[in-house]
């Protein structure tokens, strides 16, 4: 590990400046449930279907940086549909049973209905069908609710930074008013596209104050708010620590006006740690439903880490904070790399197989003031959240 000056940092690079060497397959291909380094099956694939966004949120694509320069992809360099499922269904081989679709803003991508039908066909080595479902930052939502919901479509997740105007607005950078996210989330109840998730980054100082008002707001909704914590990834955001509001202040504030039950994970690897709220006798109240708080800063959840993530234009990461992926559009699409179901599975396998990614972990063992440091990362619009 290299040393910047008396701490270790973790090595992390440029996006887009090459991709990973894929490793030998030559026997890797062990169809169904795939281990990597750390025994951590593959369950979870989160497809980032385009880099753009019409939304500048200061923590994910500040303005300045991108801006009307600034170099998106091609529209040659996106996979197409077709070459997302076929990487999808090897995938599907391998123990993937959840498909998260994200960005950028995915719903910016045409006709992505199309390609919700087409993943809704797939099905797990168990035979069921995937559970499918998207983040949005909800600005199209209201529009296209239905249509997401009759292509196969099961949940959504929306982001919503406040109910005040003027602190989303500021936090996205567009403008953009809380009604029209909200007319979103309505719509996608309507459209069945429920247990809907909000998701929520908190920042100290600019919209740590919309804590308790989120809560009260859909407390009692069937809608379900986690919190995230601001988290360090891309190299664009100027990330701090101290902006950073730990979970466990979170909990503390929401404690301090309504009584919280912890309860237990859905599933292993989740990433949120679920609380439900109580009722006058401290028991959990399913009428009043349920927060979540996303600690990735201060609780690292890489041991239980189960998520790949494809890149817009087909590079496999292995990390929310790794700096370069694998390039498997080169193994879909050029005549000369293209190779057959059979060997793409394998490579895919034996990347899977080969991985130790556990950043968030590493982190942890740097002092505060080392924390956010070192060479610069892929950012999360490339790859998706
Ligand atoms: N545009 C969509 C949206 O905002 O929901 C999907 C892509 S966005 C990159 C996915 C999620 O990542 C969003 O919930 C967003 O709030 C979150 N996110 C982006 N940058 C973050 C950061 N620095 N720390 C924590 N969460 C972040
Ligand atoms: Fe766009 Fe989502 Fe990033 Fe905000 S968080 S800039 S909505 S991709
Ligand atoms: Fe997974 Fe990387 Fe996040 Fe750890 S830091 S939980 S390995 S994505």
């Amino acid at each position: 590990m290299k040393m910047q000056g008396s701490y270790p940092t973790i090595p992390v690079l440029d996006q887009r400046q090459g991709s990973l060497k894929i490793p030998p397959t030559a026997g890797a291909h062990a169809p169904g449930l795939v281990k990597d380094g750390l025994n951590r099956p593959l369950r979870d694939l989160r497809i980032s279907v385009t880099d753009r966004c019409n939304f500048r949120c200061s923590y994910c694509m500040p303005k300045e940086v991108f801006d009307k320069d600034y170099a998106y992809l091609p529209h040659s360099a996106l996979l197409s549909f077709e070459e997302i499922t076929r990487i999808a269904k090897e995938f599907v081989g391998l123990g993937v049973q959840k498909i998260r679709l994200t960005g950028g803003e995915p719903l910016l991508r045409k006709n992505l209905e199309l390609l919700i039908t087409q993943l809704a066909a797939l099905r797990t080595t168990e035979g069921a069908p995937l559970d499918i479902t998207l983040t949005t930052n909800g600005s199209l939502l209201a529009r296209k609710a239905q249509a997401l919901k009759a292509a196969g479509l099961q949940r959504v997740t929306v982001s919503l930074d406040g109910l005040d105007d003027a602190v989303f607005k500021k936090m996205n950078d567009v403008d953009f008013p809380v009604a029209d996210v909200l007319a979103g989330i309505k719509a996608a109840q309507d459209a069945g596209l429920g247990p809907i998730k909000v998701n929520m980054v908190v920042k100290r100082g600019t919209n740590d104050h919309e804590i308790l008002p989120m809560a009260r707001h859909f407390r009692g909704t069937g809608v379900v708010l986690r919190f995230i914590e601001y988290m360090d990834v891309g190299a664009t955001n100027g990330w701090r620590m101290d902006e950073v509001v730990p979970s466990a202040e979170v909990i503390a504030r929401l404690r301090s006006e309504m009584p919280l039950v912890a309860l237990e994970a859905c599933a292993p690897g989740e990433t949120a740690q679920r609380w439900g709220y109580a009722d006058a006798q401290g028991q959990f109240d399913p009428a009043l439903g349920e927060v979540g708080v996303i600690s990735s800063v201060t609780q690292a959840f890489c041991t239980d880490c189960n998520r790949a993530r494809l890149s817009t234009e087909g590079q496999l990461y292995l990390c929310l904070f790794a700096s370069q992926g694998y390039d498997l559009r080169s193994l879909v699409r050029h005549p000369e790399g293209m190779v057959d179901d059979r060997a793409l599975g394998d490579a895919i396998s034996a990347i899977w197989q080969g991985r130790s990614d556990r950043y968030s972990l590493l982190r942890a063992t740097l002092p505060p003031e080392a924390q956010g440091t070192g060479a610069r990362r892929v950012e999360m619009s490339y790859i998706g959240g």
